[in-house]
């Protein structure tokens, strides 16, 4: 009898499990489109110049590897400072934003949902309906109840925003609200500046927390504009929380290159949640890693390697954009007679395709291409090698 008898076998992550199914598929024309992931148009997982560039000039002076700080390498933080609030905002200027290096925007969003389990216990999350997988394990793991808002509308393929805005404004004061800060993950739709504004407005007439993930930062229309949703928090005066991701946008998936931000009503306070935003990491992995946060803050805090990674996400963005259009180009010649020009207003990666989960598993099984049951394909998988396949093969099925 082993003490481990009990224990149950756990689902299979769904995203993980395609990607196994996807290697050991035999086709010879197969395509992965399940995973989020950027790849260039050879089909290959970009490795930025301006990361080289960084990781070459780090590697002339190699130094030892002492422990980081708990809230991370300082120049990252601040460099993070300045993409999420603009280096000159009044946010940053003042000092009351307390950001942490973390472990990815994973570890960004469990630090920040440890520290409010302990400061709101008794809260509620709300999260989209649908979101990231991975944010409802994530707030009920840290003890939270975990409810959703409308936001997906398969008819009239947008958002609801009716249905969501009346959810917030339902919630009870103090609810814990994640919004998708830019480039919904799964459905790819974004509600626009004019709905953030009244998102905002209900958030703080409510007052509810918002905590913004922003994992795409610059892969939708931009760094600057993709960031603006966070000025309107601003403007309005709230304080909140944002947690970012770099693995997309610097193509650093595994370096798990990620932050939190806390926006504070003061400098004094600013310097009281960090204190318990370092117990928070402390308690988990004590201090984050030094390579990726070292070349980030490299490339950020540098112009001219600034000026290129700007350049490479623009291409990046540019490219996505294009495989939308052909996408939508390409169902039409094969045949497709519904209008599919949803998917040129959709932003970011991904693709909510409308798709039945009995097509997305035919495309699976008779043409290797590889799409979540939701219908949910990543867009930047898509090259101008397989552009052409995947659309006859999305038009047999459909
Ligand atoms: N939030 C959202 C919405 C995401 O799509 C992702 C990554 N797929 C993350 C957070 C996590 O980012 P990371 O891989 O940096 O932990």
């Amino acid at each position: 009898m082993s003490m481990f008898t009990a224990v149950e076998m756990a689902p299979r992550d769904p995203i993980l499990g395609l990607n196994e199914q996807y290697a050991a598929d035999g086709n010879p024309h197969k395509v992965n489109l399940g995973v989020g992931v950027y790849y260039d148009d050879n089909g290959k997982l970009p490795l930025l110049e301006c990361v080289k560039a960084a990781e070459e000039d780090m590697m002339k002076t190699p130094s030892a590897r002492g422990y980081l700080p708990i809230d991370g390498i300082a120049a990252y933080d601040n460099a993070v400072k300045g993409l999420v609030f603009g280096a000159d905002s009044e946010p940053v200027t003042s000092g009351r934003v307390a950001t942490v290096q973390a472990i990815g925007g994973t570890g960004g969003l469990k630090v920040g949902a440890d520290f409010l389990k302990k400061l709101s216990p008794d809260a509620t999350v709300l999260i989209s309906d649908p979101s990231w997988e991975n944010h409802r394990a994530l707030f009920t793991s840290a003890g939270f109840k975990v409810e959703s808002y409308p936001y997906y509308d398969a008819e009239r393929r947008g958002v609801n925003f009716d249905g969501m805005l009346a959810a917030l404004n339902a919630a009870a004061a103090g609810t814990i609200v994640v919004l998708h800060a830019c480039c919904h993950n799964p459905t790819g739709y974004d509600i626009t500046a004019a709905q953030w504004d009244q998102v905002v407005d209900v958030v703080k007439a409510k007052q509810l927390t918002a905590f913004l993930d922003m994992a795409y930062q610059g892969f939708g229309h931009g760094i600057a504009e993709d960031g603006a949703v966070i000025g309107k928090f601003v403007d309005a005066g709230l304080t909140f929380f944002v947690s970012t991701s770099f693995s997309k946008s610097f193509s650093l998936y595994g370096e798990r290159v990620g932050a939190l931000s806390v926006l504070c009503a003061s400098k004094e306070e600013a310097g009281r949640v960090l204190s318990q935003l370092k117990i928070a990491i402390r308690t988990n992995y004590s201090n984050p890693p030094i390579h990726g946060g070292a070349v980030v803050a490299a490339v950020l805090n540098d112009p001219a390697r600034r000026a290129v990674w700007e350049k490479e996400l623009g291409e990046m963005r540019a490219r996505i954009k294009a495989m939308r259009q052909k996408f939508v180009d390409g169902l039409k010649a094969a045949g497709v007679k519904e209008d599919m020009s949803f998917i040129t207003t959709q932003i970011g990666m991904f693709s909510y395709s409308g798709l039945t989960k009995d097509q997305m598993v035919r495309l699976r099984n008779e043409f290797g291409v590889y799409g979540t049951d939701t219908g949910r394909m990543c867009v930047a998988a898509l090259n101008s090698k397989n552009i052409d396949y995947v659309c006859q093969s999305v038009a047999k099925v459909m």
